[in-house]
C-alpha cells in the first residue's frame, strides 16, 4: 500500500518538537549563533511530483555542508575520473575538519564531503569555470526552480573572518600539490557555497534528480547520469553525516547529507527527495530533531534503502 505521506508529514512536528531545545545551534560560525532553535521545516517531493510539507518549509536557512553535494555534482561534469586521484571515497571516521588526518594521508582528503575534500572540489570548479560562484548559483537556481536563491554575504564574511581551520586545510592542500589555484580564490568559493540561503522546499526540489535517475522536475535534460547518481548517493550514505554516518544509516537508512545550519537532505532512490531543517545540533553536528524526523518517516513508512 502506498505511504500516506500527507498524514505522516503532518504528524512529524508533534513527534520531534520535544527535541528542539535539546540540541545546540552552531555558534562557531558567529552569523549562525542567533538562529532560533525552535524553527522546523520539512518538505518531501516524490519522483512523480507530489509534494508534502510542513512548518517553516519555505523559510531559508544556511545550507552549509549540504552544498558539498551540489558542488560535487557540478564538478563531476568537469573532472571525470581524475577527481578520484585527488579525493578519496571512504568515510573519514574523524572530525570533518581534521588537519591530523589530512597530514597523515599526505594531502589527499578521505572524501568530498569533509571540508578538505570539498575545498579540492571547489578547486576543480575554479580551474574549469570563469565565474564559479555564479555558475554554482545558477546551478542551484535551475535545480530548485527558485531564481532568487543567493549567497548570504553576512554568513560568507563571518566564515571568511573566522575560518582559520579551513584556511589551514587549504594551505596544507596547496603545500602538498593538491590545489591548483590560489588558496584565497578557492576559499572564497568554499565560504560562499556554504553561505547559500535556501529553504526545505527548494532543497527538496534541488535534490530530486538524485531520487529520479538523474532527472529533475525543472530541466528537460538529465542533471547527472544514472552512474553519477549512484556515486553521489553512495557517498552520501557512507560519508554524509560527519562522524555519525553509521548511526544515521542504522536509524534512518537513507543516503543523506547534513550541514551545521541544521538542514539534512535525504534520498529514497526512485521514490522521493526530502529536506528537513531544525537548527539544534547533536554532538556530531547533525540536526537532532531533523534526524529524528527522518527516522520517523522511514520507520512509519517501512521504506528505506535497506
Ligand atoms: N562552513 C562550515 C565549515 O567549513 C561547514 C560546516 C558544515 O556544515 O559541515 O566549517
Amino acid at each position: 500500500m502506498p505511504a500516506n505521506f500527507k498524514k505522516i508529514v503532518q504528524e512529524i512536528p508533534a513527534h520531534v518538537s520535544h527535541l528542539f531545545d535539546k540540541g545546540r545551534v552552531a555558534d562557531y560560525i558567529p552569523a549562525l549563533a542567533c538562529i532560533p532553535a525552535d524553527k522546523f521545516g520539512f518538505s518531501l517531493l516524490t519522483a512523480t511530483g507530489d509534494r508534502f510539507e510542513t512548518g517553516d518549509c519555505q523559510e531559508r536557512f544556511s545550507i552549509q555542508s549540504i552544498s558539498k553535494v551540489f558542488t560535487l555534482s557540478l564538478a563531476m561534469g568537469y573532472a571525470k575520473e581524475e577527481l578520484w586521484s585527488r579525493v578519496g571515497r571512504e568515510p573519514s571516521g574523524s572530525k570533518f575538519n581534521s588537519l591530523v588526518q589530512l597530514e597523515y594521508e599526505k594531502g589527499k582528503p578521505r572524501n568530498p564531503f569533509i571540508n578538505a575534500g570539498s575545498i579540492v572540489v571547489c578547486d576543480v570548479l575554479v580551474s574549469h569555470l570563469k565565474n564559479p560562484r555564479q555558475a554554482l548559483l545558477d546551478y542551484m537556481r535551475v535545480l530548485s526552480g527558485s531564481f532568487d536563491i543567493d549567497f548570504d554575504e553576512v554568513v560568507a564574511k563571518s566564515e571568511a573572518e573566522t575560518g582559520f581551520i579551513n584556511k589551514a586545510l587549504a594551505n596544507f592542500l596547496k603545500g602538498n600539490g593538491n590545489l591548483e589555484n590560489d588558496v584565497e580564490e578557492v576559499l572564497d568559493l568554499y565560504f560562499h557555497q556554504c553561505s547559500i540561503a535556501i529553504s526545505c522546499h527548494e532543497l527538496a526540489s534541488a535534490s530530486l534528480h538524485l531520487a529520479n535517475h538523474g532527472n529533475s522536475n525543472t530541466l528537460k535534460e538529465s542533471v547527472l547520469t544514472p552512474s553519477q547518481v549512484k556515486r553521489v548517493n553512495s557517498l552520501m550514505l557512507t560519508c554524509g553525516l560527519y562522524d555519525a554516518v553509521g548511526e544515521f544509516a542504522f536509524r534512518v537508512g537513507l543516503p543523506a547529507k547534513s550541514g551545521v545550519g541544521g538542514g539534512i537532505i535525504g534520498i529514497l532512490p526512485g521514490e522521493y527527495s526530502v529536506a528537513v531543517w531544525s537548527p539544534g545540533l547533536d554532538p556530531s553536528g547533525n540536526s537532532l530533531a531533523g534526524g529524528a524526523a527522518l527516522e520517523y518517516l522511514t520507520t512509519i513508512t517501512s521504506k528505506s534503502v535497506f
